[in-house]
């Protein structure tokens, strides 16, 4: 795989700075049971990094001592850290909201029989990537039988309330197939709301579209098919500093399997460390400071883009 780091070293990004810290998003390990091909963090069933216990234990006692509320769960499939319940649980003791970045296919894996009701018991927030609402596009994207079975598992989380009630969000996300910025939000939610409905009577609370970032597997396909600079250009060619005030990164701080800590979770892609370039961790146990600088690359382009891209979607 190309190493596109030293693609996006260079930039002339404007610098940014933290607000109040308010979300973590924590990375559980980086194994997965599918391997997509715009996957940023690689993930994939050969891969075996997994949070420890240990770090599990470092990490809440981080987020007592910055009193975050939410917490983000990803992976990787999250929920295939053998901790992940002890995790949730700790969580939920402390009050957190907590959501899941489940990838719906999970759900039949092997000893994840219980899986959807032990979200729901617990009052987890699902974001469900589903890029497309047509059968050939997702599965070109993140494997064979991979819509039937999101469709399936959809299904499963609706019956359980999920999209329905109001302490059970279900979100879905959209990413595009390759190097184009993503539609309209609002009308995509609208179309993918019809067509699940009269075709799967599937429903669901909001469509957050994506912009694919340029790293990682999808960063080296790029490279790979001679289109990186082309993407590049599009991304700094659509810059809009409305979305500034909105990034993600100035109110997250995104924790790796070993305890590091980044801005967000590409930088933590790029191993790109915090503003001061100082290594920190959760055993540091310290205070994130409101007005640190933010670790800033290329690739920032990607979440200024257009409407914007976060974890949640547009930011305006
Ligand atoms: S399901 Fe998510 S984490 Fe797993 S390979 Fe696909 S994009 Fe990556
Ligand atoms: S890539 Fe990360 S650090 Fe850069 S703007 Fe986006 S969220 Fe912020």
């Amino acid at each position: 795989m190309h190493n596109v780091y030293p693609l996006l070293m260079s930039t002339n990004f404007p610098s940014i700075y933290r607000d109040k810290l308010k979300i973590a998003q924590i990375n559980l390990g980086y194994t997965c049971n599918q391997s997509c091909l715009h996957c940023h963090v690689n993930a994939s069933p050969k891969r075996t990094e997994q949070m420890s216990l240990e770090v599990m234990r470092l990490t809440l006692n981080f987020i007592d001592i910055n009193e975050i509320k939410i917490v983000d769960l990803t992976g990787g499939a999250p929920e295939l850290n053998k901790n992940f319940k002890f995790f949730v649980k700790e969580l939920s003791s402390r009050g957190c909201h907590i959501i899941d970045r489940c990838n719906l296919t999970i759900i039949f894996e092997k000893d994840q029989e219980k899986l959807a009701e032990f979200l729901k018991n617990n009052e987890i927030e699902i974001i469900a990537s589903l890029p497309c609402y047509l059968e050939e596009n997702v599965n070109r994207q993140r494997g064979n039988d991979v819509f039937e079975k999101s469709i399936k598992a959809l299904k499963i989380f609706n019956k359980l309330g999920y999209g329905i009630a109001n302490n059970l969000p279900l979100h879905l996300v959209y990413n595009p197939q390759g190097p184009t910025l993503p539609p309209d939000q609002k009308t995509l939610q609208n179309k993918y709301k019809e067509y699940l409905k009269n075709k799967y009577h599937i429903v669901f609370n909001k469509l957050f579209v994506i912009t694919n970032m340029p790293i990682a597997r999808f960063g080296s396909t790029l490279i790979t098919k001679n289109q990186f600079n082309t993407y590049m250009n599009l991304l700094k060619d659509s810059f809009c500093k409305e979305t500034l005030p909105n990034l993600m990164c100035k109110s997250l701080v995104s924790i790796d399997y070993l305890g590091n800590l980044y801005d967000c979770d590409f930088n933590q892609m790029l191993k790109i460390h915090m503003g001061d370039g100082i290594i920190k961790n959760v055993r540091d146990l310290s205070k994130i400071p409101e007005g640190q600088k933010i670790a800033i690359a290329d690739h920032c382009y990607g979440c200024t883009a257009g409407n914007g891209s976060s974890c949640g979607g547009n930011l305006i």
